[in-house]
């Protein structure tokens, strides 16, 4: 995969991907990326963006004000 900012090549990585949804910090680990070797620009394959998109989801009904999961543990 070439990395869309700079078409540096990329890595496959776990990475973690955080994200701010009314007030509440969630924070997905080990999330499998495309980590680009140059500027260090992390992106998703849509498989993956549309499962973290249903993790996010899932994880607003809760009322925390942090919320921190692994991507494999929501991954079944
Ligand atoms: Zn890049």
């Amino acid at each position: 995969m070439i990395c869309f900012m700079c078409k540096g090549s990329t890595l496959n990585e776990l990475s973690t991907f955080t994200t701010d949804m009314e007030g509440c910090v969630i924070v997905i680990k080990k999330v499998p990326s495309f980590v680009c070797e140059q500027c260090g620009e992390i992106s998703y394959n849509g498989e993956v963006a549309r499962r973290l998109e249903q993790i996010v989801k899932s994880i607003t009904i809760a009322t925390a004000e942090v919320a921190v999961v692994s991507y494999s543990e929501k991954a079944a």
